[in-house]
């Protein structure tokens, strides 16, 4: 292998490309950005950038050891690639130059969804990418400031704590009867919402967007709301979660579905791999064809790719890890709770918002959850990695 392309210059690309090099691999390597950033972290975006306190010189990824340059990198940013040719193993980028290579790393993550109908107005923002931040964070530096978030997942909830915390009137909306429902289940879920009540934050749950009103220039003023009411705004950010990017794959014989399927080792088609919020694989450890939208799931699934490319064959079998951090309190996540999960606290305690939570299945702990615990969710995570049963884990 002499010509490896990697498509998505983010953070599952950029430690693909970090791995060729680290594995001796000296052949040429191409990434292909849509952004015209090189590959920067995501998470300071609804946290520090967005509060103020970071500016953007201290996202750019960095190489363990090594500067950028070192990595001798062909970067082609602020093009995407418009398709994929298998048989000819070309991509082909929006301005029509093709670009060939005999190994191929897919790392293009996700977009933000929108409502449907979702107008273009002034004041209406979604936060994906750092330009994404930049114009949410104008808006919020102006006054007066009328703040509301559509949709309570981790990201909608990380800006309204944000918000909050700069001293914003915030409303945050959820169409469900509890924030996270799906992933943590009802009693953690209602804690989730709680700390925002605690800190001043209008939250309205199984109150979902009718409409977004205009001040007739264009700017937002307003959002009715499926309960006949309505709630004035400044700005509003809707945060309903993320698609894979996967539109310019259509029509390439890549096989996909919620994502870019691959084997349980990455690979998608021969010398083809992908990682990070693009794939879609089956994790043995879960019995589950998985995609993961996390951070350190990107950075590991990255580096696990590009050794798959050179021949490597393990599978790939993460316990998936998460953090999120609202107001005073890091929430860690390990392993895959479902709303339907036995769940019990292990330590500490919901009324002090300091506490572990167990997620057990099918006689096994299958996730953790910790509340400015994060040491226990560590080792909790290795419990799960071992398979240890439902019984054992409470025991410990
Ligand atoms: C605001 C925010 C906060 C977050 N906070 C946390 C957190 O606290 N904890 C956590 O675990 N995770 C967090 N995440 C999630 C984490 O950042 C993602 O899981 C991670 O960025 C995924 O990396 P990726 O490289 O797979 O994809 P992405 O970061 O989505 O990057 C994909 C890149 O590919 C580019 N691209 C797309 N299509 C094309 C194309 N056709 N051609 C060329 N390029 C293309 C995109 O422009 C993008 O630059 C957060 C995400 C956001 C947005």
């Amino acid at each position: 292998m002499q010509n490896v392309v990697v498509v998505g210059a983010s953070l599952a690309g950029f430690r693909a490309v970090e791995e060729l090099r680290h594995q001796g691999y000296d052949g040429s390597i191409t990434v292909i950005g849509a952004e015209a950033h090189l590959p920067y972290d995501r998470p300071p975006l609804s946290k520090q950038i967005l509060a103020g306190t970071w500016e953007s010189d201290r996202l750019p990824l960095t190489a363990v050891g090594k500067e950028v340059a070192d990595l001798n990198v062909d970067w082609r940013l602020g093009v995407a690639a418009s398709s994929l040719d298998l048989g000819a193993r070309v991509v082909e980028l929006a301005d029509g130059t093709r670009v060939a290579y005999d190994g191929l790393v897919i790392a293009t993550g996700a977009s933000v969804r929108k409502l449907p109908g979702q107008p273009e107005l002034e004041g209406l923002h979604t936060l994906r990418t750092l330009d994404d931040c930049i114009a949410l964070r104008a808006d919020l530096d102006a006054t007066p400031q009328r703040v509301v978030v559509v949709g309570a997942g981790f990201i909608g909830a990380e800006v309204a704590a944000t918000a909050r915390q700069r001293g914003l009137d915030v409303t945050l909306l959820e169409a469900l009867a509890t924030p996270l429902q799906r992933a943590l289940g009802d009693a953690i879920g209602t804690v989730c919402g709680d700390i925002h009540l605690e800190h001043g934050v209008d939250l309205r749950l199984s109150t979902g967007v009718e409409g977004f009103d205009d001040d007739g220039r264009g700017r937002l003023n307003g959002i009715r709301l499926s309960d006949g009411t309505s709630v004035a705004a400044d700005v509003a950010v809707v945060g309903v979660g993320v698609a894979p990017n996967t539109g310019w794959l259509e029509g390439s014989g890549l096989t996909i579905d919620n994502g870019i399927v691959c084997d349980e080792t990455c690979l998608a088609a021969p010398d083809v791999v992908a990682a990070g919020d693009i794939a879609r694989w089956p994790n043995h450890r879960f019995d589950e064809v998985m995609r993961v939208e996390h951070w350190e799931n990107a950075q590991e699934q990255g580096a696990h790719a590009a050794r798959r490319l050179l021949g490597h064959l393990e599978p790939y079998e993460p316990v998936p890890w998460f953090w999120s951090d609202q107001y005073d309190r890091k929430i860690q996540l390990a392993g895959r709770s479902h709303a339907d999960d036995e769940v019990q606290i292990v330590d500490g305690s919901i009324e002090e918002r300091r506490f572990v939570a167990l997620y057990g299945r099918a006689g096994r702990v299958v996730g953790v959850l910790g509340m400015n615990r994060p040491r226990p969710v560590m080792e909790y995570r290795q419990l799960i990695a071992d398979g240890t049963s439902w019984e054992d884990a409470l025991a410990r």
